[in-house]
């Protein structure tokens, strides 16, 4: 079974002469494991086909299985159960809280699972500990450079061990270095923990990294490619 099978999906914003349709008739395929490039140009639909298969929007028509069951039929706790358990995100924007620590920042998804304190406190430094971000968990997140913000996002992104991780232009807001720290550790996690990635970019080197990609024109998938051994 793919962890995430999506069928047929369409997607429009707006409405009378205003709609624009976003999505068209768009199935993907994702496996355990694998790692998937989202390829296209800006505004071709790949984030809102990421929205899309990360339960954080829902499609007009068509269906989105994860790990086989539908979960857009999932009422709504069960639905953000799904995404906060199973489920990392790492956003070009970060999305950090800006005046609270970078401990409350990193523990945020377990807050919403409902653990209890003194295990969040010991889950989120055991993540900044990997990161080599412990001494950093009493700071306010705005108050470390982009890379390390970036390191902050993918630890609360694995502090709930997630089954795959969703990350829309990752190094958009980095200088190449930085990005590229953060890409490796994003590949690190893949091959050594067999976190499924998915992955929107317009970076090509980015999406050659990937095992597959699949790319996006005016709302459909065009195409797709698989990786080849010496681009690994
Ligand atoms: P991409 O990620 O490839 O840049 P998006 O999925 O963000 O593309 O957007 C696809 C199209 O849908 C774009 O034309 C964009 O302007 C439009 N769009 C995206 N989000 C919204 C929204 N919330 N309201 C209206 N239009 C939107
Ligand atoms: P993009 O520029 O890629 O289109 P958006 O500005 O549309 O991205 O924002 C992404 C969406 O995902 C927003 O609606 C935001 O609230 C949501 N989001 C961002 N980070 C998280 C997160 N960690 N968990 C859940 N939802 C998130």
């Amino acid at each position: 079974t793919p962890i995430i099978d999506a069928k047929n999906i369409s997607k429009a914003y707006g409405s009378g002469t205003g709609r624009f349709e976003a999505l068209r008739d768009v199935s993907l395929r994702v496996h355990r494991g694998e790692s998937v490039a989202i390829v296209g140009k800006s505004g071709s639909g790949k984030s809102t086909l990421m929205h899309i298969i990360a339960l954080l929007d829902v499609p007009d028509a068509g269906t989105v299985s994860f790990a086989g069951q539908d979960a857009l039929s999932l009422p709504a706790k069960q639905m953000s159960e799904v995404r906060n358990k199973e489920f990392g995100f790492v956003f070009q924007q970060f999305f950090l809280t800006p005046g609270a620590s970078v401990l409350d920042n990193v523990t945020l998804p377990l807050k919403i699972a409902g653990v209890p304190g003194k295990l969040r406190k010991e889950r989120g430094l055991a993540v900044l500990e990997q990161f080599e971000l412990a001494d950093k968990a009493s700071n306010k997140a705005t108050d470390l450079s982009g890379g390390q913000k970036q390191r902050v996002v993918i630890s609360r992104a694995l502090v709930n061990e997630p089954s795959v991780i969703f990350a829309d232009e990752p190094t958009g807001n980095l200088d190449s270095a930085t990005g590229r720290v953060v890409e490796d550790t994003l590949f690190d996690l893949n091959r050594d923990l067999g976190i499924t990635l998915v992955i929107v970019t317009h970076d090509e080197d980015l999406a050659a990294r990937c095992d597959r990609q699949v790319f996006v024109h005016d709302g459909v998938i065009v195409s797709e490619s698989r990786k080849t051994e010496d681009a690994a």
